[in-house]
């Protein structure tokens, strides 16, 4: 079932005024409200050339496996080796003339089925927070995932999953969201973020 009556959305809506002032690069995204579609001639594919995207070992295969490309081709290398940061998430994206090396001319990903998590993600994002303090809750394994389960069970929890947007992007002109699309979109984003199955 599907908690999309008005007083579990004021609930998302009360936990959000209570945490916004900190996220102000991100909106509260609702059903019934635009969806995304990328526009990247709207913004010179702003995303693809303002940020450093890191990888996991997970990532680097997936591209290899579908790119066909070897890593020193896509990730930033030195001496033809990848170089590899004491991160979880270890390697960058190569980037030449400050963007991404695999945006194409005509401004898509140039290996879209490959591309790393971080790209898949955005421009949504899952923020958990606690109902009763009104701070963002501790991201223990498997805990986003499950607060997202509950409240679309429409169970009462303390933890409540706010789906977010970055305001920045001009994509969000496609058509309302459903509820059930509101709700696979939360929960695909709540996996990727905090490492749940892969995208498929
Ligand atoms: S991999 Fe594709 S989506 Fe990701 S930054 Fe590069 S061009 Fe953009």
């Amino acid at each position: 079932m599907l908690p999309m009556d008005e007083p579990a959305l004021q609930r998302l809506v009360a936990a959000w005024q209570r945490v916004e002032s900190r996220y102000r690069a991100y909106g509260l995204l609702l059903p019934g409200q635009p969806s995304f579609i990328c526009q990247p001639q709207a913004c010179d594919a702003h995303c693809c050339r303002s940020f450093s995207v890191s990888l996991g070992d997970h990532e680097v295969q997936r591209m290899q496996a579908t790119a066909g490309l070897s890593p020193v081709e896509f990730l930033e290398s030195e001496e033809g080796e990848p170089i590899a940061l004491p991160l979880a998430r270890p390697y960058l994206l190569a980037r030449v003339e400050n963007r991404c090396a695999l945006l194409s001319p005509d401004l898509a990903c140039g290996r879209y089925e490959g591309r790393p998590d971080a790209c898949r993600l955005y421009p949504h994002q899952v923020l958990v927070v606690d109902e009763t303090t009104g701070r963002p809750s501790a991201t223990a394994s498997g805990a986003p995932v499950a607060a997202v389960d509950q409240f679309l069970r429409g169970e009462p929890g303390g933890t409540l999953p706010l789906l977010l947007r970055h305001l920045e992007c001009p994509g969000f002109t496609g058509p309302p969201l459903t509820a059930a699309a509101w709700a696979v979109l939360l929960r695909n984003t709540c996996e990727l973020q905090y490492g749940g199955p892969p995208w498929p």
